[in-house]
């Protein structure tokens, strides 16, 4: 029962985001996600005047984030939660749009890297970051946003929100905003990809849109760097979501970076960072 009323609750909350965002959908169909309501579109009364795409989250969808006990996405036979893209972009685009996503920083070593590799190849990302490491590297969330990035919600201490209560899970986000400050996007990253019926009806009650990811490196126990390459590459898709980390001895994630951004570029991406966290 309880988890009906938190997944009702989630819902109204997104649609409350999306009666504010400036964007549209983009004109695609879905690959490999549920269909969303392919009717729904929001007014587009400020559009951007760059090309970056504008997609909107979804308010006809309510994702069922399950019980919160296996990672999602992280590895086969754990599929993301169906509805979760709709609700965090609205309909997947069929533009060659890629989104590029660097967590549990910032770390310096490894962050200014990451910026450097952007700047040179004229990309955007969004990075994911950290209460505790935004707090001993303060000038970094400025910094990355100054670059032309977009900053997401990764909880104040890396917790696993699936295991914790409303409380913990409000106090575990707000503290990032705290640290951050207005520069922060109304996103947020669950760590570990845990997150469960409870926990998303808190988040999106923050007014926070949970973003997972389409595909990985598996950085966090990273295999050769060629073979990071070629999982990047097997990701690669119109609206992919690419998870990274540019948080400490990530020196096989910078090294993938380097190859993959300008390949990207060469296939004709554009990389943006997540509308949803856009400020
Ligand atoms: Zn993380």
């Amino acid at each position: 029962m309880t988890t009906v009323v938190n997944r009702r609750a989630g819902a109204i909350v997104v649609a409350a985001v999306i009666a504010t965002s400036l964007g549209a959908c983009a004109t695609a169909t879905s690959n490999d996600v549920a269909p969303a309501d392919a009717s729904r579109s929001a007014n587009s009364a400020a559009s951007p005047a760059t090309n970056q795409s504008s997609q909107a989250p979804s308010s006809a969808v309510s994702v069922d984030w399950g019980d919160g006990k296996n990672p999602p996405g992280m590895a086969e036979g754990n599929p993301n939660p169906p509805g979760w893209y709709e609700a965090a972009f609205g309909k997947r685009t069929t533009e060659k749009v890629l989104y590029l996503t660097y967590d549990d920083g910032p770390y310096p070593t490894t962050t200014n890297k990451i910026l450097k590799l952007l700047a040179a190849n004229d990309a955007k990302a969004t990075f994911f970051v950290l209460g505790r490491q935004v707090d001993v590297f303060p000038t970094y969330a400025d910094k990355i946003v100054a670059a032309g990035h977009a900053l997401g919600n990764h909880t104040q201490d890396h917790e696993n929100l699936a295991t914790r209560g409303p409380t913990v899970i409000r106090k575990q986000l707000t503290s990032v905003q705290k640290s951050v400050g207005p520069s922060l996007g109304n996103c947020m990253r669950p760590p570990g990809g845990f997150i469960d019926d409870q926990a998303g009806a808190v988040i999106t009650g923050m007014g926070l849109v949970p973003v997972l990811w389409t595909g990985h490196a598996q950085d966090w126990a990273p295999p050769s760097t060629d073979k990071m390459i070629e999982m990047l590459k097997e990701a690669t898709a119109p609206g992919a979501v690419i998870l990274l980390h540019d948080s400490i001895d990530k020196a096989k994630t910078v090294a993938a970076s380097s190859v993959m951004i300008p390949w990207w570029k060469k296939q004709g991406y554009r990389l943006e960072t997540i509308p949803a966290c856009r400020k």
